[in-house]
């Protein structure tokens, strides 16, 4: 009996519940992954990223490897490429884990009918998420979908939680597809897109539990007084494994519970905001199953429709995508982006209410420069986080309290200036008083730091005081 393993974005072989079940119940497992234009080439195509997947492809095939078995490649959607391979294999089974984000569930669709019409069986499992069912978990008032976090975390603390599973020892599969018909990885070139990013982490499983050790190890135990300083290694770096299922969720779980039990994570108060974090993923997860229309306007309908007189800028959102604002903070986080196809989530977050509120540029264009750039980047955390920094989407606070100050952000989160040092060069001879608020340096502090505003660093592209004001006018306007 032989079946196929479609991997999507849970390309690992630990923990991988669909992979678990298929080598259980068939003695040919047949590995496939599809290349599908219309994410390689849709609205938010990525050469970063693309290239952090192909890394992961290649580690995942030399895992398969070293079990016997390797990666078959088809550059085809997958409704067409798995009823093809199957034909061809004779299997009538195909194994793969759930995914619940609006593109994933159409094209569900298309692959369900496609395999039906086939007479080839479908077995889906879960795998993406921490809890098995984020999409069927209710509030207990109204029995509806949660849109604010803190009861939805309370509820997913007491979700069941499954087993976490073994990467399987041994797979076997038909000798046909072990050669040259198992097809090959592309390069990024060949897919037709570019690297963009200089200094990009690698991607694969093996990757991925390397930064998991590292992380565990040590960091996460700071991870509560840490995780909020930009200039510090205090997070995981685990997103962009997370996001393409190099690890499982669950397995992290699980190793952070250990010697605590149940799903409570023992340990110390940094394991414990660490597992908070994690269920945000969970939690913007179940927000896109439910309000799948948010992955293109906002969650608040007050705000639909153009109600929120976007401004059209090309000039300023070029300087703010490039990092040149003339906010040290601000240039930070995007060229960090730029460099790493990563940014620390307290980047994101001043990025995010700068773009939205102070330059007033609609959320969904920071949302595809993002999409386009991390490795990360990931329908529903993506969209969740910049509808929730835009005062748009779910978890809703006033709007004041999500726009933050730029110099005052810096005070607090980068006191040092380390990280403003680290990603805006030109600014690391300027005195630390200064670093703040670069343009206020008299005229000979100026040259002396080698640092003359205009000239080697921006002048701020916005009046703050003014851009706030009139953010807060752009918002009380639209809601009436
Ligand atoms: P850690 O602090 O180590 O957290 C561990 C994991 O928890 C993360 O890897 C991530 O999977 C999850 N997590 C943490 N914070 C959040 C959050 N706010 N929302 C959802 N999940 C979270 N995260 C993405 O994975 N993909 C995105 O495309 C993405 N876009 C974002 C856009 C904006 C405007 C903002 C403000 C945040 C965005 N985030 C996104 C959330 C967060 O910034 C990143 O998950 C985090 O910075 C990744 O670094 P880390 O792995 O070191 O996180």
């Amino acid at each position: 009996m032989t079946a196929l393993l479609w991997f999507r974005r849970d390309l690992r072989l630990a923990d991988h519940p669909a992979l678990d079940a298929a080598v259980r119940a068939h003695e040919q497992v047949i590995p496939v992954f599809c290349f599908d234009d219309r994410l390689l080439a849709g609205r938010h195509a990525s050469g970063p990223r693309t290239q952090f997947l192909l890394e992961s492809l290649h580690d995942l095939d030399r895992g398969l490897r070293d079990r016997g078995a390797r990666l078959v490649v088809r550059r085809q959607r997958p409704e067409e490429g798995l009823v093809e391979l199957a034909r061809e294999a004779g299997a009538d089974e195909v194994y793969f884990s759930r995914d619940m984000t609006p593109f994933a569930r159409s094209r569900g669709k298309s692959v369900h009918g496609a395999l039906e019409a086939a007479g080839i069986a479908e077995r889906a499992f879960p795998g993406l998420t921490v809890a098995d069912d984020v999409t069927g978990v209710r509030t207990k008032s109204g029995g509806g979908p949660y849109s604010v976090f803190s009861p939805f975390y309370k509820r997913w603390l007491d979700l069941p939680r499954r087993a976490v599973l073994a990467a399987p020892d041994e797979m076997s599969m038909p000798s046909g597809f072990t050669g040259k018909g198992r097809g090959s990885i592309p390069s990024l070139e060949e897919l037709g897109l570019r690297q963009e990013v200089t200094d990009p982490q690698p991607g694969g499983e093996t990757e991925a539990a390397a930064r998991l050790a590292w992380f565990l190890d040590g960091p996460v135990h700071e991870y509560a007084d840490l995780h909020d300083v930009p200039g510090v290694d205090g997070t995981s770096k685990l997103s962009a494994y997370l996001h393409f299922g190099c690890l499982s969720p669950r397995a992290i779980e699980a190793a952070l519970a250990k010697g605590g039990g149940g799903n409570e994570v023992g340990g110390s108060e940094g394991a414990a905001a660490f597992h908070r974090q994690l269920c945000w993923r969970d939690f913007y997860h179940h927000v896109q199953y439910h309000y799948p229309e948010t992955a293109r306007t906002e969650f608040q309908e007050r705000y639909r429709g153009g109600r929120l007189a976007w401004v059209t800028d090309e000039g300023r959102l070029s300087a703010w995508q490039q990092g040149k604002t003339g906010y040290p903070l601000v240039d930070a986080a995007m060229r960090q982006l730029l460099r790493e196809g990563w940014m620390h989530n307290r980047a994101r977050l001043l990025a995010g209410s700068f773009l939205t509120k102070h330059l007033g540029i609609d959320w969904r264009e920071g949302e595809n420069w993002f999409m386009r750039m991390l490795l990360d980047g990931d329908q529903a955390n993506n969209n969740g986080n910049w509808q929730w920094i835009a005062s748009v989407g779910v978890d809703p606070q006033p709007v004041f309290r999500r726009l933050y100050n730029p110099a005052l952000h810096q005070k607090r989160y980068d006191p040092d200036g380390k990280y403003v040092c680290e990603y805006v060069p030109e600014l690391r001879g300027v005195p630390e008083k200064y670093l703040t608020e670069p343009w206020t340096m008299p005229e000979a502090v100026q040259r002396e730091a080698g640092c003359v505003i205009g000239k080697d660093y921006p002048k701020p592209i916005v009046d703050l005081p003014a851009a706030r004001e009139a953010a807060l006018a752009r918002y009380a306007d639209a809601a009436g």
